[in-house]
Protein backbone atom coordinates (compact mmCIF):
# COMPACT_ATOMS: atom_id res chain seq x y z
CA UNK A 1 0.00 0.00 0.00
CA UNK A 2 2.39 2.66 -1.38
CA UNK A 3 0.53 6.01 0.03
CA UNK A 4 2.29 8.16 -2.14
CA UNK A 5 4.22 7.27 -4.55
CA UNK A 6 6.28 9.91 -5.88
CA UNK A 7 7.34 11.04 -2.38
CA UNK A 8 8.26 7.02 -1.80
CA UNK A 9 10.35 6.98 -5.38
CA UNK A 10 11.94 9.75 -4.42
CA UNK A 11 12.73 8.31 -0.60
CA UNK A 12 14.06 4.86 -2.56
CA UNK A 13 16.41 7.39 -4.85
CA UNK A 14 17.64 9.31 -2.09
CA UNK A 15 18.20 6.07 -0.18
CA UNK A 16 20.59 4.50 -3.21
CA UNK A 17 22.38 7.62 -2.91
CA UNK A 18 22.78 7.54 1.31
CA UNK A 19 24.23 3.60 0.60
CA UNK A 20 26.34 4.57 -2.41
CA UNK A 21 28.14 7.53 -1.23
CA UNK A 22 28.04 7.46 2.42
CA UNK A 23 27.23 4.18 3.81
CA UNK A 24 29.10 1.54 1.51
CA UNK A 25 32.51 3.87 1.81
CA UNK A 26 32.18 3.80 5.60
CA UNK A 27 31.75 0.12 6.22
CA UNK A 28 35.52 -1.17 6.89
CA UNK A 29 35.78 1.90 9.42
CA UNK A 30 33.12 0.76 11.18
CA UNK A 31 33.79 -2.77 11.36
CA UNK A 32 37.04 -1.77 12.65
CA UNK A 33 36.14 0.58 15.34
CA UNK A 34 32.79 -1.31 16.20
CA UNK A 35 31.32 2.32 15.84
CA UNK A 36 29.10 3.81 13.23
CA UNK A 37 31.16 6.83 11.90
CA UNK A 38 30.14 10.22 13.02
CA UNK A 39 28.91 11.55 9.02
CA UNK A 40 26.64 8.18 8.30
CA UNK A 41 25.09 8.56 11.55
CA UNK A 42 24.25 12.25 10.52
CA UNK A 43 23.15 11.04 7.03
CA UNK A 44 20.77 8.79 8.30
CA UNK A 45 19.35 10.90 10.84
CA UNK A 46 18.83 13.65 8.49
CA UNK A 47 16.74 11.07 6.13
CA UNK A 48 14.82 10.35 9.24
CA UNK A 49 15.45 6.33 8.96
CA UNK A 50 15.55 6.14 13.23
CA UNK A 51 11.96 6.96 12.98
CA UNK A 52 11.38 4.85 9.78
CA UNK A 53 7.66 3.12 10.79
CA UNK A 54 7.42 5.17 13.73
CA UNK A 55 4.06 7.08 13.12
CA UNK A 56 4.39 10.84 11.82
CA UNK A 57 2.62 11.99 15.14
CA UNK A 58 5.58 11.09 16.92
CA UNK A 59 8.23 12.72 14.22
CA UNK A 60 8.71 9.23 12.64
CA UNK A 61 8.33 8.80 8.44
CA UNK A 62 5.15 6.41 9.06
CA UNK A 63 5.86 3.89 6.24
CA UNK A 64 3.84 1.38 6.00
CA UNK A 65 5.36 -2.26 5.88
CA UNK A 66 5.37 -2.30 2.48
CA UNK A 67 7.17 0.96 2.04
CA UNK A 68 9.83 0.18 4.71
CA UNK A 69 9.87 -3.39 2.93
CA UNK A 70 10.73 -1.50 -0.28
CA UNK A 71 13.60 0.93 1.52
CA UNK A 72 15.18 -1.99 3.40
CA UNK A 73 15.82 -3.74 -0.27
CA UNK A 74 17.47 -0.64 -1.22
CA UNK A 75 19.21 0.03 2.47
CA UNK A 76 20.06 -3.27 2.88
CA UNK A 77 22.61 -3.33 0.19
CA UNK A 78 24.54 -1.87 3.28
CA UNK A 79 25.96 -3.48 6.02
CA UNK A 80 23.68 -4.40 8.56
CA UNK A 81 25.35 -2.86 11.24
CA UNK A 82 23.61 0.47 10.34
CA UNK A 83 20.22 -0.74 10.27
CA UNK A 84 20.79 -2.08 13.85
CA UNK A 85 21.05 1.45 15.30
CA UNK A 86 18.72 3.04 13.73
CA UNK A 87 15.80 0.59 12.78
CA UNK A 88 15.72 -0.59 16.13
CA UNK A 89 14.34 2.48 17.27
CA UNK A 90 11.11 1.46 15.25
CA UNK A 91 11.97 -2.34 16.19
CA UNK A 92 10.25 -4.32 18.98
CA UNK A 93 10.41 -1.81 22.24
CA UNK A 94 8.72 1.35 20.38
CA UNK A 95 5.91 -1.33 18.84
CA UNK A 96 5.57 -2.68 22.43
CA UNK A 97 4.93 1.15 23.34
CA UNK A 98 2.63 2.22 20.54
CA UNK A 99 0.45 -1.23 20.98
CA UNK A 100 0.49 -1.04 25.15
CA UNK A 101 1.50 2.17 26.20
CA UNK A 102 -0.42 5.44 27.93
CA UNK A 103 -0.24 8.63 25.65
CA UNK A 104 1.99 9.92 28.23
CA UNK A 105 4.43 7.17 27.85
CA UNK A 106 4.18 7.06 23.80
CA UNK A 107 4.77 11.35 24.10
CA UNK A 108 7.72 10.81 26.43
CA UNK A 109 9.60 8.00 24.59
CA UNK A 110 8.76 8.09 21.11
CA UNK A 111 9.77 11.55 19.34
CA UNK A 112 13.13 10.99 20.81
CA UNK A 113 13.72 8.03 19.17
CA UNK A 114 12.20 9.09 15.68
CA UNK A 115 14.67 11.87 15.79
CA UNK A 116 17.58 9.27 16.75
CA UNK A 117 18.35 11.18 20.08
CA UNK A 118 18.07 8.37 22.01
CA UNK A 119 18.64 5.12 20.87
CA UNK A 120 16.34 2.16 21.63
CA UNK A 121 17.63 -1.22 23.14
CA UNK A 122 15.20 -4.28 23.72
CA UNK A 123 16.33 -6.42 26.78
CA UNK A 124 14.74 -10.12 26.55
CA UNK A 125 17.41 -12.54 26.42
CA UNK A 126 19.32 -13.60 29.54
CA UNK A 127 22.37 -15.81 30.10
CA UNK A 128 20.11 -19.17 30.81
CA UNK A 129 16.69 -17.74 28.85
CA UNK A 130 17.36 -17.74 24.84
CA UNK A 131 14.87 -19.12 22.35
CA UNK A 132 13.32 -20.41 25.91
CA UNK A 133 12.62 -16.80 27.23
CA UNK A 134 9.30 -17.58 28.66
CA UNK A 135 12.21 -18.98 31.17
CA UNK A 136 13.82 -15.34 32.15
CA UNK A 137 14.11 -14.88 35.62
CA UNK A 138 14.54 -11.59 36.00
CA UNK A 139 12.38 -10.35 38.34
CA UNK A 140 10.11 -6.55 38.76
CA UNK A 141 9.07 -6.73 42.54
CA UNK A 142 6.51 -3.89 43.57
CA UNK A 143 8.13 -1.16 45.98
CA UNK A 144 6.48 1.37 47.40
CA UNK A 145 4.30 3.44 44.76
CA UNK A 146 7.18 1.61 42.05
CA UNK A 147 9.06 -1.27 40.91
CA UNK A 148 12.68 -2.86 41.65
CA UNK A 149 14.19 -4.70 39.09
CA UNK A 150 16.48 -7.19 39.80
CA UNK A 151 18.63 -9.71 37.27
CA UNK A 152 20.90 -10.16 34.07
CA UNK A 153 20.07 -9.64 30.48
CA UNK A 154 22.38 -10.83 27.96
CA UNK A 155 23.39 -9.50 23.99
CA UNK A 156 21.22 -6.59 24.07
CA UNK A 157 21.86 -4.77 20.99
CA UNK A 158 22.42 -1.07 21.20
CA UNK A 159 23.22 -0.90 25.05
CA UNK A 160 26.54 0.98 25.26
CA UNK A 161 24.39 4.01 23.70
CA UNK A 162 21.39 3.28 24.87
CA UNK A 163 18.18 5.87 26.02
CA UNK A 164 15.72 3.94 26.72
CA UNK A 165 15.20 0.10 27.40
CA UNK A 166 12.59 -2.03 27.48
CA UNK A 167 12.95 -4.75 29.77
CA UNK A 168 11.07 -7.71 30.04
CA UNK A 169 10.62 -8.91 33.53
CA UNK A 170 8.79 -11.39 35.73
CA UNK A 171 6.22 -10.01 37.98
CA UNK A 172 4.68 -13.37 39.08
CA UNK A 173 3.82 -16.54 38.59
CA UNK A 174 6.03 -19.16 35.93
CA UNK A 175 5.94 -19.00 32.10
CA UNK A 176 5.28 -16.47 29.77
CA UNK A 177 1.96 -14.96 31.48
CA UNK A 178 4.33 -14.17 34.39
CA UNK A 179 6.14 -11.28 32.19
CA UNK A 180 5.70 -8.06 32.30
CA UNK A 181 7.14 -4.93 30.28
CA UNK A 182 8.94 -1.98 31.64
CA UNK A 183 10.18 0.84 30.07
CA UNK A 184 13.18 2.24 31.76
CA UNK A 185 15.89 5.12 31.49
CA UNK A 186 19.71 3.62 31.54
CA UNK A 187 20.75 6.63 33.52
CA UNK A 188 18.60 5.48 36.59
CA UNK A 189 20.49 3.90 39.75
CA UNK A 190 20.96 0.26 39.35
CA UNK A 191 21.28 -0.15 35.87
CA UNK A 192 24.89 -1.58 35.18
CA UNK A 193 26.00 -1.52 31.34
CA UNK A 194 28.61 -4.56 31.08
CA UNK A 195 30.74 -4.57 28.03
CA UNK A 196 30.79 -8.36 26.40
CA UNK A 197 33.47 -10.23 24.54
CA UNK A 198 33.69 -8.53 20.38
CA UNK A 199 31.43 -10.06 18.17
CA UNK A 200 32.13 -11.94 14.45
CA UNK A 201 29.81 -9.14 12.60
CA UNK A 202 27.53 -6.65 12.44
CA UNK A 203 29.96 -4.41 14.21
CA UNK A 204 29.01 -0.81 14.67
CA UNK A 205 26.04 -2.26 16.25
CA UNK A 206 27.27 -2.41 19.79
CA UNK A 207 25.98 -5.09 22.37
CA UNK A 208 26.03 -5.31 25.87
CA UNK A 209 25.00 -7.27 28.93
CA UNK A 210 22.87 -5.37 31.24
CA UNK A 211 22.44 -6.16 34.97
CA UNK A 212 19.79 -4.32 37.50
CA UNK A 213 21.02 -4.40 41.22
CA UNK A 214 18.14 -3.22 43.00
CA UNK A 215 16.58 -1.00 40.49
CA UNK A 216 14.03 1.41 41.12
CA UNK A 217 11.87 2.65 39.04
CA UNK A 218 8.34 4.61 38.94
CA UNK A 219 5.02 3.14 38.36
CA UNK A 220 4.60 4.29 34.98
CA UNK A 221 7.73 2.32 33.60
CA UNK A 222 4.91 -0.83 33.20
CA UNK A 223 4.15 -0.94 29.62
CA UNK A 224 0.61 -2.38 29.63
CA UNK A 225 -1.15 -4.66 31.92
CA UNK A 226 1.00 -6.83 34.55
CA UNK A 227 1.60 -10.37 32.49
CA UNK A 228 1.40 -8.87 28.90
CA UNK A 229 5.16 -8.59 28.65
CA UNK A 230 5.94 -11.59 26.31
CA UNK A 231 2.59 -11.40 24.23
CA UNK A 232 3.24 -7.64 23.51
CA UNK A 233 7.00 -8.56 22.55
CA UNK A 234 5.67 -11.60 20.25
CA UNK A 235 2.85 -9.14 18.70
CA UNK A 236 5.64 -6.80 16.91
CA UNK A 237 7.69 -10.23 15.75
CA UNK A 238 5.94 -10.38 12.37
CA UNK A 239 6.82 -6.69 11.54
CA UNK A 240 10.63 -7.12 12.71
CA UNK A 241 10.57 -10.48 10.96
CA UNK A 242 9.33 -8.86 7.42
CA UNK A 243 11.83 -6.25 7.83
CA UNK A 244 14.57 -9.33 8.13
CA UNK A 245 12.99 -10.73 4.68
CA UNK A 246 13.26 -7.27 2.80
CA UNK A 247 17.02 -6.33 4.25
CA UNK A 248 17.73 -10.42 3.29
CA UNK A 249 17.06 -9.44 0.15
CA UNK A 250 19.23 -5.92 -0.47
CA UNK A 251 22.21 -7.62 1.27
CA UNK A 252 21.64 -10.74 -1.27
CA UNK A 253 21.92 -8.29 -4.09
CA UNK A 254 24.88 -6.08 -2.70
CA UNK A 255 26.78 -9.22 -2.39
CA UNK A 256 25.73 -10.89 -6.07
CA UNK A 257 27.07 -6.57 -7.49
CA UNK A 258 30.58 -7.89 -5.19
CA UNK A 259 30.61 -11.60 -6.92
CA UNK A 260 29.61 -9.72 -10.45
CA UNK A 261 32.69 -7.22 -10.21
CA UNK A 262 34.97 -9.60 -9.19
CA UNK A 263 34.23 -12.37 -12.02
CA UNK A 264 34.37 -9.98 -14.24
CA UNK A 265 37.85 -8.79 -13.15
CA UNK A 266 39.42 -11.80 -12.79
CA UNK A 267 40.89 -13.61 -15.33
CA UNK A 268 42.32 -17.25 -15.29
CA UNK A 269 42.48 -19.89 -18.07
CA UNK A 270 42.81 -16.87 -20.27
CA UNK A 271 39.42 -15.63 -19.32
CA UNK A 272 37.39 -14.04 -17.32
CA UNK A 273 36.41 -16.59 -14.32
CA UNK A 274 32.80 -15.09 -15.07
CA UNK A 275 32.66 -17.02 -18.20
CA UNK A 276 33.05 -20.49 -16.41
CA UNK A 277 29.89 -22.14 -16.51
CA UNK A 278 30.46 -23.40 -12.56
CA UNK A 279 30.73 -19.68 -11.60
CA UNK A 280 27.80 -18.89 -13.66
CA UNK A 281 25.74 -21.32 -11.98
CA UNK A 282 26.85 -20.14 -8.31
CA UNK A 283 25.08 -16.77 -9.56
CA UNK A 284 21.87 -18.46 -11.30
CA UNK A 285 21.10 -20.04 -7.28
CA UNK A 286 21.77 -16.98 -5.75
CA UNK A 287 19.62 -14.40 -7.79
CA UNK A 288 16.75 -17.16 -8.15
CA UNK A 289 17.06 -17.05 -4.01
CA UNK A 290 17.65 -12.96 -4.41
CA UNK A 291 14.33 -12.96 -6.65
CA UNK A 292 12.17 -15.14 -3.96
CA UNK A 293 13.40 -13.31 -1.27
CA UNK A 294 12.78 -10.27 -2.67
CA UNK A 295 8.92 -11.52 -3.70
CA UNK A 296 8.30 -13.50 -0.60
CA UNK A 297 9.26 -9.74 1.88
CA UNK A 298 7.00 -7.65 -0.93
CA UNK A 299 3.91 -9.93 -0.81
CA UNK A 300 3.92 -10.77 2.90
CA UNK A 301 4.22 -6.88 4.07
CA UNK A 302 1.36 -6.13 1.54
CA UNK A 303 -0.86 -8.86 3.59
CA UNK A 304 0.67 -7.04 6.54
CA UNK A 305 -0.31 -3.68 5.69
CA UNK A 306 -4.13 -5.11 5.06
CA UNK A 307 -4.34 -7.05 7.95
CA UNK A 308 -4.69 -10.71 6.25
CA UNK A 309 -0.97 -11.75 7.67
CA UNK A 310 -0.47 -15.45 9.07
CA UNK A 311 2.14 -15.22 11.75
CA UNK A 312 3.79 -18.33 10.44
CA UNK A 313 4.06 -16.70 7.04
CA UNK A 314 6.28 -14.06 8.47
CA UNK A 315 8.54 -16.67 10.64
CA UNK A 316 8.87 -18.46 7.16
CA UNK A 317 10.02 -15.72 5.21
CA UNK A 318 12.62 -14.69 7.87
CA UNK A 319 13.31 -18.63 8.12
CA UNK A 320 13.71 -18.35 3.39
CA UNK A 321 15.51 -15.33 3.69
CA UNK A 322 17.99 -15.53 6.29
CA UNK A 323 18.98 -19.00 5.04
CA UNK A 324 18.69 -18.48 1.67
CA UNK A 325 21.40 -15.11 2.62
CA UNK A 326 23.90 -17.69 4.09
CA UNK A 327 24.17 -19.23 1.11
CA UNK A 328 24.00 -16.42 -1.42
CA UNK A 329 27.52 -15.14 0.95
CA UNK A 330 28.95 -18.53 0.76
CA UNK A 331 28.55 -18.40 -2.99
CA UNK A 332 29.75 -15.19 -3.10
CA UNK A 333 32.80 -15.72 -1.33
CA UNK A 334 33.79 -18.47 -3.27
CA UNK A 335 33.23 -16.87 -6.16
CA UNK A 336 36.50 -14.56 -4.76
CA UNK A 337 38.62 -17.47 -3.99
CA UNK A 338 41.36 -16.22 -1.54
CA UNK A 339 40.62 -13.01 -1.99
CA UNK A 340 37.68 -13.78 -0.60
CA UNK A 341 38.77 -14.99 2.76
CA UNK A 342 41.13 -12.27 3.67
CA UNK A 343 40.38 -9.56 5.92
CA UNK A 344 39.24 -6.56 4.35
CA UNK A 345 37.79 -7.73 1.39
CA UNK A 346 34.00 -6.71 1.05
CA UNK A 347 32.85 -10.46 0.97
CA UNK A 348 34.82 -11.65 3.77
CA UNK A 349 33.14 -8.58 5.88
CA UNK A 350 29.71 -9.07 4.72
CA UNK A 351 29.55 -12.88 5.21
CA UNK A 352 30.67 -12.59 8.74
CA UNK A 353 27.50 -9.77 9.20
CA UNK A 354 24.88 -12.02 7.10
CA UNK A 355 25.64 -14.76 9.85
CA UNK A 356 23.92 -13.37 12.45
CA UNK A 357 21.00 -12.91 10.82
CA UNK A 358 19.87 -17.06 11.36
CA UNK A 359 19.88 -16.05 14.87
CA UNK A 360 18.85 -12.90 15.66
CA UNK A 361 14.92 -12.52 16.56
CA UNK A 362 14.13 -16.16 16.96
CA UNK A 363 16.90 -18.20 15.25
CA UNK A 364 15.94 -20.68 12.43
CA UNK A 365 15.18 -23.53 14.20
CA UNK A 366 12.92 -21.22 16.39
CA UNK A 367 11.28 -20.28 13.10
CA UNK A 368 11.10 -24.29 11.34
CA UNK A 369 9.16 -24.70 14.82
CA UNK A 370 6.55 -22.24 14.66
CA UNK A 371 5.96 -22.85 10.93
CA UNK A 372 5.73 -26.40 11.22
CA UNK A 373 2.74 -26.24 14.24
CA UNK A 374 0.91 -23.49 12.06
CA UNK A 375 1.28 -26.24 8.69
CA UNK A 376 0.35 -29.36 11.31
CA UNK A 377 -1.91 -27.51 13.33
CA UNK A 378 -4.09 -26.24 9.82
CA UNK A 379 -2.86 -27.72 7.10
CA UNK A 380 -2.05 -26.34 3.87
C1 LIG B 1 24.75 -10.09 17.98
C2 LIG B 1 23.59 -10.43 18.85
C3 LIG B 1 22.70 -9.42 19.20
C4 LIG B 1 21.61 -9.72 20.04
N1 LIG B 1 20.75 -8.71 20.40
C5 LIG B 1 19.75 -8.98 21.28
C6 LIG B 1 18.90 -7.93 21.77
O1 LIG B 1 19.01 -6.78 21.36
N2 LIG B 1 17.98 -8.23 22.71
C7 LIG B 1 17.81 -9.50 23.18
O2 LIG B 1 16.94 -9.71 24.02
N3 LIG B 1 18.58 -10.53 22.72
C8 LIG B 1 19.55 -10.30 21.79
N4 LIG B 1 20.34 -11.32 21.34
C9 LIG B 1 20.13 -12.66 21.82
C10 LIG B 1 19.41 -13.51 20.79
O3 LIG B 1 18.04 -13.16 20.75
C11 LIG B 1 19.63 -14.98 21.17
O4 LIG B 1 20.99 -15.27 20.89
C12 LIG B 1 18.72 -15.94 20.42
O5 LIG B 1 17.38 -15.78 20.84
C13 LIG B 1 19.12 -17.39 20.66
O6 LIG B 1 19.30 -17.65 22.01
P1 LIG B 1 20.68 -18.31 22.51
O7 LIG B 1 21.81 -17.60 21.87
O8 LIG B 1 20.62 -18.34 23.99
O9 LIG B 1 20.67 -19.76 21.93
P2 LIG B 1 19.93 -21.04 22.56
O10 LIG B 1 18.51 -20.73 22.82
O11 LIG B 1 20.76 -21.57 23.65
O12 LIG B 1 19.99 -22.01 21.32
C14 LIG B 1 21.17 -22.72 20.95
C15 LIG B 1 20.80 -23.60 19.76
O13 LIG B 1 19.75 -24.51 20.13
C16 LIG B 1 18.65 -24.34 19.25
N5 LIG B 1 17.40 -24.55 19.96
C17 LIG B 1 17.00 -23.99 21.15
N6 LIG B 1 15.78 -24.42 21.48
C18 LIG B 1 15.38 -25.24 20.49
C19 LIG B 1 14.19 -25.99 20.22
N7 LIG B 1 13.14 -25.97 21.06
N8 LIG B 1 14.14 -26.74 19.11
C20 LIG B 1 15.18 -26.77 18.25
N9 LIG B 1 16.32 -26.09 18.43
C21 LIG B 1 16.42 -25.34 19.53
C22 LIG B 1 18.76 -22.91 18.74
O14 LIG B 1 18.07 -22.73 17.51
C23 LIG B 1 20.27 -22.78 18.57
O15 LIG B 1 20.67 -23.38 17.38
C24 LIG B 1 21.41 -11.05 20.49
C25 LIG B 1 22.29 -12.05 20.09
C26 LIG B 1 23.37 -11.76 19.28
C27 LIG B 1 24.31 -12.86 18.89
Amino acid sequence: MIRDPAAQAKRLAAAARLVEDILIPAEAQMDAEDRMPVPARDAIRAMGLFGISLPEAYGGLGLTMEEEAELMLVLGRAAPGYRAVYALNSGGAAQILLRAGTEAQKAHWLPGLARGDRIACFCLSEPDAGSDAASLTTTARRDGDGWRIDGHKRWATNAPESGMLMVMARTGGEGARGISAFVIDPATPGVRIQPVQAKMGMRGAQVADIVFEECRVPADALIGAEGEGLKLALAGLDKVRLHLAALSAGLMARLIDEGRRHALARRQFGKPIAEQPAIGALFADSSAEALATRCMALELSRARDVGTLRPADAAAAKLFATEALGRVADRMLQVHGGEGYMQGSAVERLYRDARVLRILDGTSEIQRMVVARSVIGEGL
